[in-house]
């Protein structure tokens, strides 16, 4: 594994901060996990996991901490101040330098946010559950940089081409849009699939237009979709049992 097979966050903020998302290329799993998969959950060798994350460790500095999650698509934000045991939230917030705040995904949309001058970083780990409940609204409310300043990068997720979802999910986020006022541009997120009753999702979609109702308007990334580029990416929707990738961010002391 050679970080030149990791996607960097490509976004106009401060050059200390480091974010990241890496690729199922480079690693030491086997099929189905093959091969860097960083996930201790989904029934991987843990030796092999255990390999994989150590090489990912050996080609960044030292002194970094890292601090895991268990994620359970919700809407918790876990604070932290120094890496510790893993916590069990679907969201990292720090303003200390050299902790890595990481999550896992395999379709669901990792989010990087980051204040401009530095100063404090999140990631979001938002499956649609935790995208309708609110994950990013909890994030954001949590951050003490003003949202003009704040950039989000949006990672590698399943794109609208592959996600496809019941009238029962595009009625969850319709009815948890906030405002009146957002629902036609939810609405708008859901394009009806080929099959009756059935919806393509766009995830991207859905969170610039949460982000935008913040007031965050520095947004980039979106360009990936997990289910299309299989060489590249693990799909939970096109696999079902295999790895999951790590997206981390951190502020360089
Ligand atoms: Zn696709």
């Amino acid at each position: 594994m050679t970080l030149s097979q990791t996607i960097f966050a490509d976004w106009d903020v401060s050059p200390t901060i480091v974010a990241f998302s890496t690729t199922r290329l480079g690693g030491l799993s086997e099929s189905p996990f093959a091969s860097f998969n960083l996930a201790t959950h989904v029934g991987d060798d843990s030796q092999r996991v255990a390999s994989n994350r150590a090489l990912l460790k050996e080609q960044l500095p030292q002194q970094l901490e890292w601090q895991w999650l268990d994620q359970v698509h919700g809407d918790d934000v876990a604070v932290v101040n120094k890496a510790g045991a893993t916590l069990t939230a679907d969201a990292i917030l720090t303003t200390s330098s050299n902790l890595v705040c990481c999550v896992q995904a395999a379709d669901c949309l990792p989010l990087f946010v980051a204040a401009v001058d530095g100063t404090e970083v999140a990631v979001i780990h938002a499956g649609w559950k935790g995208l309708a409940s609110g994950v990013i609204e909890n994030t954001i409310s949590r951050m003490s940089t003003s949202t003009s300043s704040l950039a989000v990068f949006l990672g590698p997720a399943i794109g609208s081409c592959h996600f496809e979802v019941g009238a029962q999910v595009r009625n969850y986020f319709l009815a948890a849009s906030g405002s009146p006022s957002l629902v036609p541009a939810m609405e708008a997120c859901f394009v009806c699939s080929k099959n009756p009753g059935k919806y393509m999702a766009d995830l991207y979609a859905i969170a610039r237009l949460k982000l935008s109702a913040l007031g965050i308007d520095k947004i980039s990334g979106g360009a990936y979709c997990t289910h299309c580029d299989d060489d590249k990416f693990f799909s939970y929707r096109r696999d079902g049992v295999t790895g999951r990738m790590l997206n981390a961010i951190y502020i360089e002391a």
